[in-house]
């Protein structure tokens, strides 16, 4: 018996595994540092209501009005997922035949190009414009099936301009993705282009401002032919119902986005210049990101470490939390840093 072979694109697919060393305060996965909403709490606390022993409902209906209500959208426009990285990977499948190209400007989201691959797609990288924008006519053309635009983007936190999304969405000929895992904090969305744009998908997450990533839950927002293809393609039974506690959310946006400007401050004291972030992180360029993760995780922190990022070079990605972690994280940086 031969052993089952792998299709030979999965060699060039990192395993998304990202260090699982436990630390005192980790702030390298833009989690909601504040923790879980206090609705969301109560109703994980009801053993009975999840129900873990039946498959849950295939079409979530509550959980679909819940999210449609609170992006300003009908029902009929939203596809949930197991995670946004569920509804990304199957928009890649859905839109893109084999062979054909994803566009979008490096460096960003790492899932995105591994999804690319794994779909048999083509990940094809543009460079962001000199301001830290990015450019909407190198994105255009790659002529691609599908164009991602991750605003704001991960890892360097830049916020992308209403002009060049604009741009993107009215003059890409396929799929154009926006990812807005961290459009609360930006406070920009595209949602308001959905109506005059039915190529446009618009992916969010209930991990990062909601405080829920343990639960899984993503969504995608686009026009209703948009959303049967994407269920086709997800299959049933992928997320659960669950409530939301809006107010809470919106009260640790405000706080994520003020402690980030606070700590870029505190940080520039110390000889760190971070990006400008429209998100809950910051994304710091420094000359060797390895060893300064490694030794704030022997001060109890752990960072995310950012090696040889395209325009960047190395560089951590810190989240931004509640006031006295990021004290702790400026006490350690000044310790290693001496
Ligand atoms: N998009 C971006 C830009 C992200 O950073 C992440 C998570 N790190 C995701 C999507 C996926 O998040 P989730 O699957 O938890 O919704």
């Amino acid at each position: 018996m031969s052993p089952a072979r792998p299709r030979p694109v999965l060699a060039t697919v990192p395993l998304y595994s990202p260090d699982p060393t436990p630390a005192f305060l980790d702030l390298s996965d833009n989690v909601n540092l504040w923790g879980v909403p206090p609705a969301a709490a109560r109703a994980l606390g009801e053993p009975l209501a999840a129900q873990p022993s039946v498959y849950p409902r295939s079409d979530p209906s509550e959980l679909r009005a819940a999210l449609a209500s609170y992006a300003g959208v009908q029902p009929e426009q939203v596809v949930t997922g197991c995670g946004s990285d569920d509804v990304i990977d199957g928009a890649l499948r859905a839109f893109a035949a084999p062979g054909e190209k994803v566009a979008y400007s490096a460096p960003s989201f790492s899932m995105l190009v591994n999804f690319a691959r794994v779909n048999g797609l083509e990940p094809a990288p543009v460079p962001f414009r000199e301001d830290g924008d990015i450019d909407p006519d190198a994105l255009l053309s790659r002529r691609a099936a599908i164009t991602y635009v991750c605003s704001p983007n991960n890892p360097t936190g830049t916020g992308v301009s209403a002009a060049s999304l604009e741009r993107v969405v009215s003059r890409a000929e396929g799929l154009v993705l926006v990812d807005e895992a961290y459009g609360e904090f930006s406070g920009r969305s595209a949602v308001p282009l959905l109506p005059g744009a039915p190529q446009l998908l618009v992916t969010r997450t209930l991990s990062k401002a909601f405080g829920l990533a343990g639960l899984r839950v993503g969504y995608g927002l686009a026009a209703p032919e948009v959303v049967q293809v994407l269920e086709k393609v997800r299959g049933p039974y992928k997320v659960n119902v669950l409530g939301e506690d809006v107010p809470w959310v919106l009260r640790h946006v405000e706080d994520a986005v003020a402690n980030r400007e606070r700590l870029r401050v505190s940080l520039e004291a110390l000889g760190l210049r971070a990006l400008p972030s429209a998100a809950n992180f910051l994304c710091l360029p420094v000359p060797d990101s390895a060893a300064l993760g490694r030794a704030l995780l022997g001060e109890g922190i752990k960072v995310r470490v950012l090696r040889a990022l395209p325009g960047i070079g190395d560089a951590i990605r810190v989240g931004v939390g509640p006031w006295d972690g990021m004290e702790r994280l400026l006490v350690a940086l000044r310790e290693v840093l001496r």
